[in-house]
């Protein structure tokens, strides 16, 4: 992994924009909430972003047509940052939330079910955790904390 100081306020603003044309196709509206003061962490900034596009493009698949929002947001919290992907889709079952960390496990017609799993290892190897908190016809939040000084 290429280890960088990175900006992570800077980061969330380029994922944002990389995601913008394909949720502006599908009518769905994407912000940030980012803190007032700057926040760096020592990571490898692609592979944050690809964690962070896997969250956001489920996100948009769950919206899948109807109007929703996706929101991207970056909180201090102590000794780890806090990242989450917000959106108002349909939430997840109580049938299926045990199960979408597991490899292979999709609920879609052409579906990988590895976005979530590969994600979760990112995250972990890191030296962080990923936790997920959803409501059924409200939306779901995807929670990425990482340390600011692992191991
Ligand atoms: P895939 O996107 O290929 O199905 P993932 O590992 O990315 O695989 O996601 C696994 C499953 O978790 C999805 O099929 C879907 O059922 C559920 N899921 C993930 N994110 C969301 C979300 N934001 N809203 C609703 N369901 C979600
Ligand atoms: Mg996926």
């Amino acid at each position: 992994d290429m280890l960088e100081e990175v900006d992570l306020r800077q980061l969330l603003h380029n994922t944002c924009t990389l995601l913008q044309s394909e949720a502006n196709m599908r009518g769905i509206i994407i912000t940030l909430e980012l803190p007032a003061d700057s926040l760096f962490l020592t990571i490898d900034a692609n592979r944050i972003k690809q964690v962070l596009i896997n969250l956001a493009r489920n996100a948009m698949e769950a919206i899948d047509g109807q109007a929703g929002t996706i929101t991207l947001v970056l909180e201090d919290s102590g000794d780890r940052v806090c990242l989450k992907v917000k959106d108002t889709g349909p939430g997840i079952s109580a049938s299926d939330l045990p199960r979408i960390f597991n490899p292979f496990y999709t609920t879609k017609p052409t579906g990988t079910g590895l976005g979530l799993s590969i994600s979760k290892r990112i995250i972990e190897e890191k030296g962080g955790s990923i936790a997920v908190q959803t409501e059924e016809g409200r939306g779901t939040t995807f929670f990425l904390y990482l340390p600011k000084h692992p191991f």
